[in-house]
């Protein structure tokens, strides 16, 4: 009794399932009929029109939009492909029914076939009479004639309603094949959509580069020329008069400088000191006036330069290359000067700067 409970409860319970339809996507009409199929087909359609409007509707100059654009695209084509993947299992259906139904005739076919040889048989040696005469009585006799014939009736009947099922089964695949037909259509033509967009959207991607990498070059020339701005380290350059003390330092501005401010540092040691370049470079200048006496500048290539002034005698011209440390003279009183000294300036991208913590004072 409690067994024939639990198969009721489970068999209403598979029931329930059964009638639930499936959550699926919308398109879950049956291509089992002509009506059907053309349903789900015209659902489809007309949702590739209104996926063709939306689009339209929308902006193709951006990325994001391209790729909402897509997403609508390929939610359409998953919808179209979970369909036709339906009506695929549907045509693999009835050719399965369609095989069995075959079967099933055949066999059906054979065994009339064998009854009729049977009962010829019978009939030929008397035998059939001698199965009928031997009826117990006349209602035996009628039962058992009819027996006979109404198995072969049966089965013919039966082998009708076969053929009839089978004939159906080609109706029903033709219809099937038919909206698969329409349906893959409409997967090509989304399919087309959706690559459109991505060559959209490559295109726009090409489009992104090409700008990063204007951007990237427009970075790279600023980079390049900030990177011509040097900042020369403290203590880069070579003291341009070895073992010289320092006499006066670099910026006091006053009287002494006719109102202006002091341009470099006063270095002194001995008249005929040697002065060396402080660093490497080219001699842009080399001569001598009143007020610098003989002097030297020398261009460092980075975009600094150094000058000596008041120099006792010069032993490079201009244009000449030298390298740190080389001699380029020597220490004197030459130009406006109350004491001899080397007058050293350090100018870099066209600032005058204090030298003294470059050569290390
Ligand atoms: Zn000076």
């Amino acid at each position: 009794m409690l067994n024939l409970k639990k198969v009721v409860i489970v068999g209403v319970l598979l029931l329930i399932t059964i009638l639930i339809p499936s959550q699926q996507l919308a398109v879950t009409a049956n291509c089992d009929s002509q009506a059907g199929c053309e349903a789900i087909v015209t659902t489809l359609e007309k949702k590739s029109n209104e996926l063709t409007e939306q689009l339209s509707k929308m902006s193709s100059t951006d990325r994001t939009s391209i790729e909402s654009k897509m997403d609508l695209v390929n939610t359409y084509l998953q919808e179209v492909s979970v369909t036709r993947d339906d009506i695929q299992a549907n045509i693999n259906q009835l050719a399965e029914q369609s095989e069995q139904l075959e079967i099933e005739a055949m066999n059906l076919k054979d065994k009339v076939a064998g009854r009729m040889i049977h009962m010829q048989e019978l009939t030929k040696g008397n035998v059939l009479l001698d199965f009928l005469v031997n009826s117990e009585s006349l209602g035996d006799f009628i039962q058992r004639a009819m027996t006979l014939n109404d198995l072969t009736a049966y089965d013919q009947k039966l082998l009708n309603e076969m053929q009839t099922k089978l004939d159906q089964i080609v109706i029903n695949t033709a219809v099937s094949e038919s909206a698969r037909a329409s349906i893959d259509a409409l997967y090509v033509s989304a399919q087309g959509q959706l690559d459109e967009l991505h060559a959209l959207e490559a295109k726009l991607v090409v489009e992104l580069q090409k700008e990063a990498e204007t951007l990237v070059a427009q970075q790279e020339t600023v980079q390049s020329e900030s990177s011509q701005i040097v900042t020369v380290p403290e203590g880069s350059y070579t003291n341009p008069l070895p073992g010289g003390y320092l006499m006066f330092p670099w910026g006091v501005c006053g009287d002494d400088y006719f109102g202006r401010c002091h341009t470099g540092i006063d270095l002194g040691a001995y008249v005929g000191a040697p002065v060396v370049a402080a660093a490497s470079g080219v001699v842009s200048a080399a001569g001598s006036d009143s007020s610098r006496g003989n002097y030297v500048t020398i261009s460092h290539g980075d975009g600094s330069t150094t000058q000596y002034y008041h120099l006792n005698s010069l032993s490079v011209s201009a244009g000449q290359s030298v390298n740190g440390g080389q001699s380029i003279g020597t220490m004197g009183a030459t130009g406006f000067v109350t004491a001899p000294h080397l007058h050293f300036e350090l100018w870099i991208n066209g600032v005058n700067v204090d030298p003294a913590g470059y050569i290390g004072f």
